[in-house]
């Protein structure tokens, strides 16, 4: 990426266009749209941190864009590419991303530009505390506040040291643990959180191909999920997992894009092998029975069933998306395909499953996952409660959206989906 405060612009123009464009729908005065529209605060940080016994000088930023509902919530994000315009765009998809699935937040999000991959753990674990020490000295986080939780760069481990530094400087403050959401398991976390993205992104893609009225004509075999060709960019923590449940319900995985490259193989790619060889040679290429794609970015354009781009924003635009040949788009990533891509996508006959709802399953469990922190109880005892309301939540999504009611049978298949987020 050339220029990355161009591409932190284009994202939250992006971002700016699809909200005007929805605006139009809505009867509010347009001073009350222009309230909706901005992000209500910014705020930027630079801190030091030794590394390597030098001092090196690190820029943060927590951006809140609705106080509409409090806390806000978002995800924190380690990158080069952070960039104010483009947390900015961020916070605001996770506003309406919340609206969607009725869950009562406002949208932020924050970032450090680091480069995870070539930081030491050490020094991951200093940047982090630091920045969560300076939200917390400004009272900008906590549980009824501002609730971080991973994004790309980030997961399990940093949300524990934010847990513990929040702790720390809030000792004995109550509920002090829902400051975070997406913490491990044995620290506050909750069953299902991890995978919770990826797995919305098959729920999702399901239930479109259960939808013979939307598919009429886009000669797919069948609705279900057996044999669909699916490209994945993106092999983290959504791309991962939202092919790993698509391949176990019978699709089959062609492609996978990442930044080093891509690898194809027309009669499909075991996934967590793929996974598995990537962490050990530390790249997706010369895996074994697929032919390497030295330019990940063609590996969008081939001939596809459903493309799922995971990884980052302004990934389909304008200039590739004439060429994308892939029946359904599932953005499984936030903000992956720019307004003007859309626009010629649509026209070109494909289906778009858009990001605020696919891709909810992370804030939608961080939910259940805040909501067992504040009542202090393991969710254990009340489990089933627990698996309802999320399934209640999904059904609500798609009834919305569609205007339609759901079938029982269609209700059916999400209540086996909400016991598999297995929230116990
Ligand atoms: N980073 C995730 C997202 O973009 C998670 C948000 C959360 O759990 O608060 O939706």
């Amino acid at each position: 990426m050339a220029d990355n405060h161009n591409e932190g612009a284009k994202f939250l123009q992006s971002v700016h266009q699809y909200f005007d464009n929805a605006a139009r729908y809505s009867r509010l005065s347009s001073g009350i749209l222009s309230q909706i529209k901005v992000c209500n605060s910014v705020y930027k940080v630079s801190f030091p941190v030794e590394v390597d016994g030098n001092i090196e000088v690190f820029e943060g930023i927590r951006v809140q864009h609705s106080h509409h509902k409090l806390p806000s919530k978002g995800g924190i994000r380690f990158s080069m590419q952070v960039d104010e315009d483009e947390v900015k765009a961020l916070a605001t998809l996770m506003t309406f991303k919340c609206a969607v699935v009725d869950v009562p937040f406002g949208g932020a999000k924050g970032g450090v530009k680091i480069n995870p991959r070539t930081s030491s753990v050490k020094t991951l674990e200093r940047v982090t505390r630091r920045y969560a020490a300076e939200l917390i000295k400004k009272n900008l986080i906590g549980p009824g506040m501002d609730v971080p939780a991973p994004d790309y760069g980030t997961g399990s481990r940093e949300m524990a040291w934010i847990a513990d530094t929040y702790q720390a400087l809030k000792y004995g403050e109550t509920n002090a643990l829902g400051c975070v959401t997406g913490k491990p398991v044995g620290q506050g976390g909750i069953r299902g959180r991890a995978e919770a993205t990826g797995l919305g992104v098959y729920f999702g893609i399901r239930e479109m191909l259960a939808d013979s009225e939307l598919l009429k004509g886009k000669n797919l075999s069948g609705n279900t999920m057996e044999g669909k060709r699916i490209i994945v960019q993106g092999l983290g923590n959504v791309g991962y997992n939202a092919a790993y449940f698509c391949q176990q319900d019978g699709a089959i995985i062609t492609g996978i894009a990442e930044r080093e490259g891509g690898i194809f193989n027309n009669d499909g790619i075991d996934v967590a092998e793929a996974f598995k060889h990537r962490n050990e040679t530390g790249s997706i290429l010369n895996f074994k029975n697929c032919r390497n794609i030295e330019d990940s970015a063609e590996l969008m354009e081939m001939e596809c069933d459903i493309l799922i781009p995971a990884a980052l924003e302004n990934q389909i635009h304008k200039e590739n998306a004439p060429r994308i040949k892939a029946k359904i788009i599932a953005e499984g990533a936030n903000g992956p395909v720019t307004k003007e891509a859309e626009e010629i996508l649509l026209a070109n006959g494909i289906v778009l499953i858009p990001d605020l709802y696919l891709n909810a399953g992370g804030v939608t469990v961080s939910y259940f996952e805040w909501l067992k922190n504040l009542s202090n109880v393991r969710f254990g005892r009340m489990g089933k409660r627990a698996d309802e309301a999320s399934y209640r939540r999904l059904v609500n999504a798609i009834e919305t959206s569609s205007g339609k009611s759901m079938s029982a049978q269609e209700r059916a298949l999400l209540t086996q989906g909400a016991d598999e987020v297995s929230l116990v």
